[in-house]
């Protein structure tokens, strides 16, 4: 059942309620938005089925679904999503960052879970026809870190408890004001290493963005939270020996000689477009990208003899952020030493920033306006 990865097909009705939020409530949630709990006044949603394809695209009023208990998405996560962001420049132009590449991501992902992909063109547009309404809603440009948070989905709405792909699929975007995803700027956050629990194996669906990755991967996060980590960090599922990545972020290692190394996807690592971006910027940074699987003793030997020299965590969400201790059952190790700056994590953050709100030349090509 796949679609064809055809041109634009969809076009998005809009309907706008008629009790916007008013100006001042929006500059009051836009003061502090803080991360995934206020979400703007619309939403998206289009309808796919097996003998119709995509249709009903439409930006209407932000409000729950109605879903029938048998939607087979409540029963068997055939669910996919993304995240991305929408940043508001100083000229008030709005615009979002590589989103060609969360659409083939999107689309890879739609595969994997026995979706239909949704055509590049028609993810664009969607993300466009909702900013477009919501505008209001980006915050200035003058305000640091702060974006609109976009969250593209798609799932089975078919009610039908048979296990097979669902005829029925609705794709939806919501959208979220977003300030720094960790409260209190760049400290540095504690992994713990989860050796009884994986997030995904061999031929699994770790290299798709499902929530059900997201779901096998609490119980190490809780087990990490009783250990007083911020994180956990899992290893490949078969030897326990190989750093994967934390539930929702991908990893670097910096070492003292100028390398910059991250785990080769092996099919069980999701490909990250911050991590992609990173590869692409270390050159300019002086820094010597590596890919390759990395040993869990690497990093606990590289910790204790200084040769690495900073550890990093990344993605949409967070853009960027230092890891200090490495914990796990009976010891840990911290890279860290006396009077020790995060100096790389902080430079490439910069730069990626200072791309993203158009404060340095887009020489990537990496951004696409949507206002
Ligand atoms: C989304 C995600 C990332 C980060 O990807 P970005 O495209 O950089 O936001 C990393 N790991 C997992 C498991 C993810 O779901």
């Amino acid at each position: 059942m796949t679609q064809s990865a055809a041109s634009s097909t969809l076009a998005f009705e809009v309907t706008r309620r008629d009790d916007v939020t008013p100006a001042d409530r929006i500059a009051a949630v836009l003061e502090n938005p803080g991360f995934g709990k206020t979400f703007t006044d619309h939403m998206v949603v289009a309808t796919w089925t097996a003998d119709g394809g995509w249709h009903d695209g439409q930006v209407r009023p932000y409000g729950p679904f109605q879903l029938d208990p048998a939607a087979a998405v409540l029963h068997y996560a055939q669910e996919i999503f993304e995240g991305m962001k929408a940043y508001r420049h100083a000229d008030g132009s709005i615009w979002t960052f590589r989103p060609e590449a969360n659409a083939a991501r999107f689309a890879r992902s739609a595969r994997r879970l026995a979706l239909p992909e949704l055509p590049e063109a028609d993810f664009i547009e969607s993300l466009r026809a909702l900013v477009s309404v919501d505008q209001d809603w980006v915050p200035a440009g003058d305000a640091g870190e702060k974006s609109l948070y976009l969250r593209p989905f798609m799932f089975a709405s078919e009610a039908f408890l048979g296990v097979r792909p669902a005829q029925q699929v609705t794709y939806s975007v919501i959208a979220s004001p977003a300030g720094a995803y960790f409260s209190g700027g760049l400290k540095p956050v504690t992994l713990w290493i989860s050796t009884d629990y994986a997030r995904a194996g061999a031929g699994g669906t770790g290299a798709a963005k499902c929530g059900g990755n997201y779901a096998s991967s609490l119980a190490g996060q809780l087990e990490g939270a009783e250990h007083g980590c911020d994180q956990a960090v899992f290893l490949d599922s078969s030897t326990h020996t190989y750093i994967e990545e934390l539930g929702g972020m991908n990893l670097f290692f910096v070492t003292k000689d100028g390398r910059i190394i991250t785990p080769e996807l092996t099919g069980t690592i999701l490909e990250g477009v911050t991590r992609s971006s990173i590869l692409e910027l270390a050159k300019e940074l002086d820094l010597t990208p590596e890919e390759r699987r990395i040993p869990i003793q690497e990093w606990k030997d590289g910790a204790a003899s200084g040769e690495i020299a900073e550890v990093f965590a990344c993605g949409t969400a967070a853009v960027i952020t230092p890891v200090g201790e490495l914990r796990w059952e009976g010891g840990s190790v911290d890279h860290r030493r006396e009077g020790h700056q995060d100096r790389v994590a902080e430079a490439i953050r910069a730069r990626l920033l200072d791309i993203q709100y158009g404060r340095a030349e887009d020489t990537h090509g990496w951004l696409t306006r949507l206002v």
